[in-house]
């Protein structure tokens, strides 16, 4: 606390991200990174946009970028809006497309993300309770449910962290039904095992779609997010980031970012393998009598009935393990444990099988 802060500075609290441990040892399976490199075609378009043209700013729109993922997706480069991550992404749908007379309504447990951007922009907000699954129903998205006016939706499908998710049906029917306010399908994770709703873009103006390509796409370090919608709520996003910075995206970003999205054989393979490995670690996770939620993300969300949750993780810190606890209630007891590679998850359960056994 400072007299130097102004009074909504104050009263902000802020996101903890993950740990980013500064030294290389440790088996890092806590920020939901993706176990392999990029595409090599990423590395070679980073190397050759290494060079004097760094003096000169970086296109301020990524038409580069929003070209590619516009053919991916089938849809317009001007239904595309790119961020330093989704992070930024987000922040911009919570400035300038959730309405702010009126709470905007996320699931209770869910990515811890969202009320922090309704403290910055000072959003009120109401949290909707999972079911004893710790799954989304979707009724209680629908207008006449408990809800009430709402000034927006926001989910993530496949949820986080418990990696849940719903079938494209289920996501139409919470747009649908709410077509008075965007509804933002956060699909940070959608690409390891659900469909997207970006094929429903062309049908419902108010259905936005936000990806990363910190995770499926192993970009984490490079910053590089987007949102797909009808173009009006691409000008409301470009608007306030036009008002916040017009770069977002530098060079070697876009040109990385780029060849990413047009590798998609290598995107396939190397989730395919992460989807793979998740069904080994799950089921040998079960096979210590772990209880595993079915997941469809490069996680998962796991308690064990003789262990406390917040004691595993520690012990799992001590043998150079970090994993994913949160304090919050309903959740305290479970882990999240993002899939690694083979001799990762293996060391996972190593350590999981002596720390039980002590
Ligand atoms: C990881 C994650 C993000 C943020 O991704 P970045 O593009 O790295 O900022 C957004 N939403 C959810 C649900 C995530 O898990």
């Amino acid at each position: 606390m400072s007299r130097y802060w102004n009074s909504l500075v104050a009263k902000l609290d802020p996101y903890v991200p993950g740990e980013q441990p500064l030294v290389q040892h440790l088996i890092k399976l806590n920020t939901n990174e993706h176990p392999f490199g990029p595409s090599p075609k990423v590395i070679e378009a980073i190397k050759a946009n290494a060079n004097d043209d760094l003096r000169l700013y970086p296109d301020p729109t990524a038409l580069a970028l929003r070209r590619s993922l516009a053919r991916r997706y089938g849809l317009a480069s001007d239904q595309i809006f790119v961020g330093n991550g989704s992070d930024e992404v987000l922040a911009h749908v919570f400035h300038a497309l959730l309405k702010h007379e009126q709470p905007v309504v996320f699931p209770d447990i869910t990515y811890s993300f969202y009320p922090v951007y309704c403290g910055l922009y000072e959003i009120a907000y109401k949290t909707i309770a999972l079911d004893d699954q710790l799954n989304i129903r979707v009724e209680d998205y629908l207008p006449g449910a408990a809800v009430g006016a709402v000034g927006g939706i926001i989910f993530p499908n496949p949820n986080a962290p418990t990696g849940a998710a719903h079938a494209l049906d289920a996501i139409e029917r919470i747009v649908a039904a709410n077509q008075h306010v965007v509804v933002v399908v956060d699909e940070a994770y959608v690409d390891f095992g659900t469909d997207t709703a970006a094929s429903l873009i062309n049908q419902y103006p108010n259905l936005l779609v936000v990806h990363t390509l910190s995770k499926s796409r192993s970009l984490a370090g490079l910053r590089v997010g987007y949102a797909m919608g009808h173009i009006d709520l691409i000008q409301g996003l470009d608007r306030v980031k036009n008002c916040f910075n017009s770069y977002p995206l530098d060079r070697l970003a876009i040109a990385g970012a780029t060849a990413a999205i047009e590798d998609q054989a290598y995107f396939e393979k190397t989730r395919d393998e992460v989807v793979a490995l998740r069904t080994t670690l799950t089921l040998a996770l079960q096979k210590l009598g772990f209880d595993v939620l079915p997941s469809k993300a490069n996680f998962v969300f796991a308690k064990h009935p003789a262990k406390d949750g917040a004691a595993l993780s520690a012990a799992l810190r001590d043998k150079n393990i970090i994993v994913r606890h949160f304090k919050t209630p309903r959740i305290d007891q479970y882990l999240r444990i993002t899939i690694g590679t083979q001799e990762e998850c293996a060391k996972l359960l190593a350590a999981c099988e002596s720390i039980l056994r002590a």
